[in-house]
């Protein structure tokens, strides 16, 4: 994997940049979709592509359970199984096993827990995770990490940065054992994986500036900021990325985990970072909730009836270019499948013109002027 910075900003720390893997580029600062048990809802591949997605997030913690990481290696590695043929990347398990599932247990050498799906229990380590995700075959694989809730007591906050910082060491030594090894299957084995390492820290500063200064130690080729977005608020999430970001190498990859909101991402771009994944797209696609410049628009409301306009004006994607916003209420009225699918289109879509923005914006060292899709008051919704 190579990282290029390709321009910094003048007028804040955001830098446009171009990450390069096996399967791919990918422009930065990029907005990743969510194919969380490797389908991004309601999606074909190929709709991905043309919405300008260059890069898809899997969820270890899913794909483990069901249908399991041995059935996607036999079925070649998630692009293969999926067929995105493009950049991946998988999430540790870390999240969801603390977010999702019930009865988690620790100790210095992992957690078991409760699968959410049947309640047997699983047992989740630094080098089992890696294990996991060296089978599904993603570009990049982040280290497993142990995220606490936003507001949990310091101990526990303590005890999850020495996990985390204590597993980010074995995933290292496991990752590298692992790709050195000779394929040892009918398919190319992943040897081109780059692991990322997390860094958690809740909001407290001092935390962060520890667990970066420890795992930039470790030399990772890229750093992802955990733990944010989980209820702690908008003010102190951006206190902490504007506290974290800068510890982490300027020459390496940033990326924010689960965030988030256009606003939310314009202002990370800002502090530096370079990457971010969000659910919100497909989510609020499948519940008729629409993006666009002027705010988002509740396509349940009866107003939208007889509306022949698209989606929104000036849009590029397929939605936009076919589809009247009256027959997209229809489809949400009707329970249409086509519904959730069209307006998630829409979404990954809006998502990525915004990059596009953003990326052209710090080009023209224009950063400074750029206002956020839906700033000037949401049409339905309020945020
Ligand atoms: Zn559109």
């Amino acid at each position: 994997m190579e990282f290029q910075l390709l321009h910094q900003d003048a007028s804040s720390a955001a830098r446009r940049g171009r990450l390069t893997t096996a399967h791919g580029t990918i422009d930065t600062p990029a907005f990743m979709a969510v194919g969380t048990r490797a389908s991004v809802k309601g999606l074909t591949p190929a709709m991905l592509g043309e919405a300008g997605c260059q890069i898809i997030l899997a969820n270890t913690y899913h794909l483990m359970l069901r249908p399991g990481p041995e059935t996607v290696h036999t079925l070649g590695g998630l692009q293969k199984f999926s067929g995105w043929n493009r950049p991946m990347l998988t999430d540790s398990g870390g999240f969801q096993v603390f977010s999702l599932s019930d009865l988690r247990a620790f100790d210095p050498d992992g957690v078991t827990f409760k699968s959410h799906i049947d309640g047997s229990l699983v047992r989740l380590t630094p080098q089992e995770s890696m294990r996991i995700q060296h089978l599904l075959g993603a570009d990049i694989a982040m280290a497993f990490d142990d995220c606490p809730p936003a507001d949990c007591p310091s101990e526990r906050l303590q005890a999850a940065m020495d996990r985390t910082i204590r597993w980010a060491k074995i995933c290292k030594d496991e990752h590298e054992r692992l790709v050195a090894q000779l394929p040892t299957s009918n398919f190319q084995l992943p040897t081109s994986q780059s692991l990322f390492a997390i860094v958690q820290g809740g909001t407290d500063p001092a935390q962060r500036a520890r667990c970066a200064a420890e795992l930039t130690a470790l030399d990772f080729p890229g750093y992802a900021i955990g733990g944010l977005a989980v209820g702690e608020g908008h003010d102190r999430m951006v206190q902490t990325i504007a506290a974290t970001a800068p510890l982490l190498p300027a020459h390496k990859p940033r990326y924010l985990m689960g965030v988030g909101y256009p606003r939310d991402i314009l202002e990370a771009v800002k502090l530096g970072v370079d990457m971010f994944d969000c659910v919100l797209p497909t989510r609020n696609g499948r519940n008729a909730l629409a993006f666009t410049y002027q705010g988002t628009m509740r396509l349940r409301n009866a107003k939208y009836a007889t509306d022949p306009r698209p989606l929104e004006a000036g849009c590029d994607c397929y939605c936009c270019r076919h589809f009247s916003r009256g027959y997209l209420r229809h489809l949400f009225s009707v329970q249409e499948m086509l519904g959730p699918t069209l307006v998630s289109l829409h979404n990954v879509r809006f998502f990525q013109r915004w990059m596009l923005d953003i990326r052209n914006a710090i080009n023209d060292n224009a950063l400074s002027v750029l206002t956020a899709p839906g700033e000037a008051g949401a049409l339905d919704v309020e945020r």
